[in-house]
């Protein structure tokens, strides 16, 4: 998929609503990898070329670590964009700061390869950054976006790489109802197919799990990804133990929908069942384990 047409689809399955309600602000960054702790403590660091996500899914639990609560509040509608990311990636490199092994989760409080991504190109530099320096970081991407397969022919230069496509239920209605800015779930389909035909590895994040209309048919589907491994959890709590929770909102529209965590856990049993005994099932943080 060309970049051209990467795009095009994000704008087809949103529409330009987030291109439009979306302000990117630039800072110098000081650091550009950080010390992985709580759910994701087996991994060496994040990595965040941007805070903010144009994205704005309503359950996104990155909202809590803002440094505001106007920006917890407005989430979705701001960016900020670290416009020296690959001067601090390079110095990292150089410095032995990350050396080759090093396992990274990008990202933690943002999309990577959200919409302004396609203009700005900071993960891209990250990642052409990383291969100039001839460091082999395990690196553990998190997206639900196509613009991630215009960056294909640099993933197929990593030894220890894999895509973790974000698929949280198989109905566009309820992804409208939940995450209305994000790419269609038919776009997120295709990308993953995309990546994984190029041959790299792939992850499915069916978290949190929404309301799923046919898991059956839902399950067939992901089971032809050939994933590595897929992953499932229900909605946090409004607190959960790292800090972090589903809005009231959010936990009102699944009450609506008449999704608790019985509905979520028959969910669950069946896509185990859809996918056998060959392929992996995890759940919460044993899904987000680094690549080996
Ligand atoms: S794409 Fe991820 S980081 Fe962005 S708003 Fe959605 S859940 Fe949050």
């Amino acid at each position: 998929m060309s970049p051209d047409v990467a795009i095009r689809e994000i704008r087809q399955s949103i529409g330009r609503s987030v291109f439009s309600r979306t302000s990117v602000q630039y800072i110098d960054s000081k650091s550009i990898l950080t010390r992985a702790s709580g759910f994701l403590s087996r991994y060496d660091f994040t990595l965040n070329p941007y805070s903010g996500c144009g994205f704005g899914c309503e359950y996104c639990y990155a909202r809590f670590f803002a440094p505001s609560a106007k920006q917890r509040e407005s989430w979705g509608q701001w960016v900020s964009a670290k416009r020296n990311a690959r001067e601090l990636m390079a110095k990292a490199c150089r410095s032995g700061a990350l050396k080759t092994g090093d396992a990274i989760y990008m990202s933690s409080v943002t999309d990577p390869y959200q919409p302004v991504e396609q203009r700005l190109g900071l993960t891209r530099a990250i990642l052409e950054a990383m291969l100039e320096c001839g460091v082999q970081p395990r690196l553990t991407i998190q997206t639900r976006s196509p613009i991630v397969t215009r960056d294909i022919d640099l993933l197929r230069r990593f030894d220890k790489v894999r895509v973790n496509f974000s698929i949280p239920t198989d109905s566009e209605d309820v992804r409208l109802r939940y995450e209305p800015h994000a790419p269609s779930i038919a776009v997120r389909l295709k990308a993953a197919a995309k990546v994984a035909d190029a041959g790299v590895r792939i992850g499915i994040s069916i978290t949190p799990m929404l309301p799923i209309r046919d898991i059956e048919a839902f399950g067939i589907r992901l089971a032809g990804l050939n994933a590595d491994g897929y992953s499932t959890q229900y909605l946090k709590p409004e607190r959960s133990s790292f800090g972090a929770g589903s809005t009231s909102e959010v936990l009102k529209k699944a009450q609506e929908d008449a999704w608790g965590i019985r509905e979520y856990s028959r969910a669950r049993e069946s896509l185990a069942r859809v996918l056998g005994e060959g392929r992996k099932l995890y759940e919460g943080a044993s899904g987000y384990a680094p690549i080996r």
